[in-house]
């Protein structure tokens, strides 16, 4: 990047005020953990704990978000419950008899649309036991399955655990046994399971009898030339697993199945197999942002993006809490300036480096602090 793309850059994030404003509360996320989100409903993804002070096992299960956690649960016993999707934070609701939620008060009485499960209690897997756990003195990887979310002991899954399974999505027993074409999908598409010899000894037709199915399926999808469409209406609709289901196939259906990463985008989604998986819940099989990994490497690209390639954002970063907060809060004051600061580094063609904005910054703040005494509601 040459030094001129560089200050043209930053002066462009600075005419966006909704992008600068997005940048700044990057900044606060990742200092800061004010905000409940219950106001945003049922999240996609988040992490989420439990309350065993609060709600208690003999109790209804209710499950709260990280900033909750941090402040209205301060001290209590809770279990983590790492991410689930589609989730609304219940602290303070009516599954709370005395506490009130000192972020979001203002809470309708139940989420009807939670899903919840043992692990609100503090047990995981088939065998029901807390982790860690006392009186369990084997090592063993807790693998969380993608449709119930649960937490399984490897020795519980019933199957052989792959190598690198943080890459690899599993789905539980009891999950594939309630959505039974899942096993079609599994023999050809899943990491082998329990009989692995057998499998592999059908494997080179079926990877064939696979590619050529998909294989169709691409060209009917390029087939979008209007002269086409009779036929292809006059065809029987084009579905994946329809196809896959007419293959023989030798799995042994039992235990836990791992799928390799990126499976998600081979499942059919025909508008027959998107009905049905919308009436089991299973939607989010279709989207490859459902995925755990996806929401690490959000994460990660945040935390980056906070820690800064970009010169103004490490600027920041290089600032006490207190600075940043002032800087946040105080922000429409100074966004004249600061974009003026920028434009004079832009015309002379200089580089702005992050020293020169921490100057800036500081500058600011000295000034500031002369009119008006703040830094000190902020106690950190
Ligand atoms: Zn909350
Ligand atoms: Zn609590
Ligand atoms: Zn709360
Ligand atoms: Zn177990
Ligand atoms: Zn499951
Ligand atoms: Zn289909």
């Amino acid at each position: 990047m040459t030094s001129e793309e560089q200050t043209v850059s930053l002066v462009d994030v600075l005419e966006e005020d909704e992008e600068l404003e997005e940048e700044a509360s990057a900044v606060l996320a990742g200092s800061d953990s004010d905000h409940c989100s219950y106001p945003q409903g049922y999240v996609k993804r988040q992490a989420l704990y439990a309350c065993n002070t609060c709600t208690p096992k003999g109790g209804q299960a209710a499950g709260v978000c990280l900033a909750c956690s941090y402040k209205c649960h301060e001290g209590h016993d809770l279990f983590e419950l790492y991410t689930k999707r589609n989730f609304r934070c219940d602290c303070g609701n009516k599954k709370f008899t005395d506490l009130q939620c000192k972020l979001c008060p203002e809470k309708e009485e139940e989420n009807t649309g939670n899903k919840y499960s043992h692990n609100f209690f503090g047990v995981y897997c088939t065998c029901s036991r807390p982790y860690p756990d006392p009186d369990d003195q084997v090592e063993d990887e807790m693998i969380q399955c993608v449709i119930c979310e649960d937490w399984l002991h490897g020795r519980h899954l019933g199957c052989v655990v792959p190598d690198c399974v943080e890459l690899q999505e599993m789905i539980c027993e009891s999950c594939m046994n309630q959505h039974v074409f899942l096993w079609t999908y599994a023999a050809h598409l899943a990491v082998p399971g329990v009989s692995e010899a057998e499998v592999k000894e059908e494997k080179g037709t079926s990877d064939q009898e696979v590619a050529t199915a998909i294989k169709k399926d691409e060209e009917s999808d390029a087939d979008v030339e209007p002269s086409c469409k009779r036929s292809r209406q006059e065809a029987e609709p084009d579905c994946r697993l329809k196809e896959l289901e007419a293959i023989a196939q030798k799995r042994v259906q039992s235990g836990a199945v791992f799928w390799p990463s990126g499976w998600r985008s081979k499942l059919c989604s025909c508008s027959s197999c998107q009905t049905s998986l919308r009436e089991s819940g299973l939607s989010f099989l279709l989207d490859e942002s459902d995925t755990v990994l996806a929401y690490e490497n959000k994460g990660k690209n945040n935390e980056q993006r906070q820690q800064g390639n970009d010169p103004l954002m490490s600027a920041l970063d290089n600032l006490n809490r207190v600075q940043q907060l002032e800087i946040i809060h105080e922000y429409n004051d100074m966004k004249t300036e600061l974009k003026d600061f920028l434009h004079r580094f832009a015309a002379e063609g200089k580089v702005v480096t992050p020293e020169d904005i921490r100057q800036f910054f500081e500058q600011q703040q000295s000034r500031k602090r002369g009119r008006v005494n703040t830094g000190q509601f902020y106690c950190t």
